[in-house]
């Protein structure tokens, strides 16, 4: 190696084109990544020195770091590291020719991109990003290598470079760019604090500014679980979300083959601000923060996920539909489905206590997930809970069964308005039958879903049917009565069909266990299934849903038995009043009673207040 060297000056590339007003233009809007770029590779020159030490036995530092300094006078930004350095000959390889072109590739690959910001991470531009800021930069670089010259490479913006001898005198580099006159935030510390928040938050080795160190050096994921405790789980959550609740619980993940990906994933407690249809993860590069809008990594279904993830072998300067595709990131996205599977699994099994409110939480992404994937089904189908009546605490569909096996094998019977089918609830209850709450907006497609997992089970809403364990099993109501030879189920059926003229409405005489409920609305489960999905799929109003329905008589209703009374004393006036009334009162309890009769029935039972 020469000890001095004549001033050198040259081209940095063979290529007619300039790049670097490209490079201006193209990647303006997110210029901060040049700090990124430029700590990035100061933290690599670091690295390739540990290893050499490592390799050789050297020990050339006691201390590694990198330290960005600001110079406002002489309008200047400088990182410096105390790595690898670089010899003349290797700032004419990488800086030169290697850095060149690969900052060319890049620009070529941005250039065909329609949209800029489908890019994932922009790596690959590196040193030269620092032209989005500085029109003219300056290296200063002393090799580790024994006998080595310090060299000062120079480059304002155009394809020409001068390369001279200096005078540093300790190992490393230092880039100074010289920033333009609208680029002077760059002088200021809060904002270049904040750039180095968000890029070096995390990074290895110490970074300063101006003397201040920046970065937490060993974030959580890098150790290993077992050495973590909760609360630091907790805290370090707080750290990334600082406004946020308590996480339900987390993942760590530490997975270093087929490929590598460390991270902790949370899933967040949710609250009406939180927005879950967007992506919460922030991604990292060996612990440099690249972007926190990749939801390519992460199930749909689990799209609240919060954390970081630290994939260092993904393919960064790629754009979003790449990603979306790339065999790596569907890897990943199937093992945080399968760990995410495994922790419920692990919690419902061995803490049903903490399981159970946390359900409240997740079930829907849970029972979207298991309809999405079948993998993920497989994993949690025995863990779902549901409400039910009667037992004050969540069930799970077999244990449900099981208890219902004798008076309804592989049926469900379920509500999903607890107000609308009070009426029915309240039978249900009487004759110790359990109901399962399912009110939430995606149940209704859970069901269809679960029923065409298991062709055996069926499940029915309770106002869909009258079920046999509801009725007097004997009802020795079928006495003959009066000369016209009817039963009495058949006269209450006449009367009641001869008064309610209501289009698409059937008559059903039943002898219900309980006398409390005088009529009810039946709707069948299927024709409403069927009418909910059409309107689903339409996107129309509501279709009609009492189009079609009964009206379920009980006989052993004291009220009912009153209306026969009536007729027999010739009163069919009153007998009218308390047909319209039962009716009204059926359809009401499924709030479901129109305006053109709801005038009627108060009006009515105004009167028939006045009647007792
Ligand atoms: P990349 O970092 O992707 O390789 P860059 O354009 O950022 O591309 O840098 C090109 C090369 O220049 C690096 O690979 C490295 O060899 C060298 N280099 C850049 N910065 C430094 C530095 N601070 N210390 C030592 N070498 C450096």
């Amino acid at each position: 190696m020469t000890d001095k060297m004549e001033k050198e000056e040259g081209s940095i590339s063979i290529h007619t084109e300039n790049i670097f007003p490209i490079i201006k233009k193209w990647l303006y809007s997110d210029k901060d990544i040049f700090i990124r770029e430029l700590v990035s590779n100061a933290v690599d020159a670091i690295h390739k020195l540990q290893n050499i030490n490592l390799i050789d036995g050297l020990q050339l530092a006691d201390e590694y770091k990198v330290d960005i300094h600001l110079d406002k006078e002489a309008g200047t930004l400088t990182v410096a590291d105390n790595g690898i350095g670089m010899s003349a000959d290797e700032v004419r390889k990488y800086i030169n020719q290697i850095a060149f072109s690969s900052a060319e590739d890049f620009i070529e690959k941005f250039k065909k991109l329609e949209d800029k910001n489908q890019i994932i991470g922009h790596f690959g531009l590196g040193f030269y990003s620092s032209f989005m800021v500085a029109e003219n930069v300056e290296i200063r670089t002393l090799s580790y290598q024994k006998d080595a010259v310090a060299v000062h490479w120079q480059c304002e913006g155009t394809t020409t470079y001068s390369l001279e001898t200096t005078d540093k005198k300790e190992r490393g580099t230092e880039v100074i760019l010289h920033l333009n006159e609208d680029e002077k935030e760059f002088l200021e510390p809060d904002s270049v604090r904040e750039v180095l928040k968000k890029f070096c938050n995390f990074l290895p080795v110490s970074i300063t500014l101006e003397g201040e160190e920046i970065n937490d050096k060993n974030p959580l994921w890098t150790k290993s679980a077992a050495e973590i405790s909760e609360d630091e789980y907790k805290e370090f959550y707080r750290k990334l979300y600082p406004m946020s609740a308590d996480p339900l619980f987390w993942i760590h993940l530490n997975i270093d083959f087929p490929f590598n990906l460390k991270g902790i994933v949370y899933f967040p407690h949710l609250t009406n601000e939180f927005d879950v249809t967007k992506s919460h993860i922030k991604l990292f590069c060996n612990q440099v923060f690249v972007s926190d809008n990749t939801p390519e990594l992460i199930p749909e279904f689990l799209t609240p996920l919060q954390g970081c993830l630290d994939a260092p072998d993904l393919p960064l300067n790629v754009s979003r539909s790449y990603l979306q595709n790339d065999p790596q990131v569907r890897k990943i996205r199937e093992v945080i489905s399968g760990r995410v599977a495994a922790k419920i699994v692990d919690l419902a099994k061995n803490d049903r206590e903490a399981f159970e409110p946390i359900w409240e939480d997740i079930h829907s992404f849970v029972k979207y997930g298991m309809m999405r994937e079948d993998k993920f089904y497989e994993k949690v189908k025995d863990q779902v809970i549901y409400h039910a009546t009667g037992e004050d605490k969540f069930t799970t569909l077999p244990e449900y069964l099981e208890r219902a096996k004798e008076k309804h094998e592989n049926k469900v019977y379920y509500a999903n308005n607890e107000g609308a089918q009070a009426t029915y609830l309240k039978l249900f209850k009487s004759q110790g039958m359990e109901v399962l709450i399912l009110d939430a907006m995606i149940d209704n497609h859970f069901i269809q879903f679960l029923e065409s997992k298991n062709s055996d089970l069926k499940f029915e809403r309770v106002d869909s049917d009258i079920t046999e364990n509801l009725l007097e099993e004997d009802p020795s109501q079928k006495i003959v009565a009066g000369a016209d030879n009817k039963t009495k189920e058949e006269r209450i059926e006449q009367v009641f069909k001869d008064e309610l003229d209501i289009k698409g409405l059937t008559i059903r005489i039943e002898t219900l266990k309980d006398d409390s409920v005088p009529g009810m609305i039946l709707l069948n489960e299927q024709s409403r299934r069927f009418k909910e999905m059409t309107h689903m799929m339409g996107q129309g109003e509501m279709p009609d849903m009492f189009a079609d329905h009964t009206l379920m008589v009980n006989t052993a209703s004291p009220a009912v038995e009153k209306i026969l009374k009536l007729q027999d004393d010739g009163d069919s006036e009153s007998a009218n009043m308390l047909i319209e009334q039962i009716y009204d009162l059926a359809m009401l309890s499924h709030q479901a009673i129109s305006k053109e009769r709801m005038a009627g029935f108060l009006e009515r039972s105004g009167k028939l207040l006045g009647m007792i």
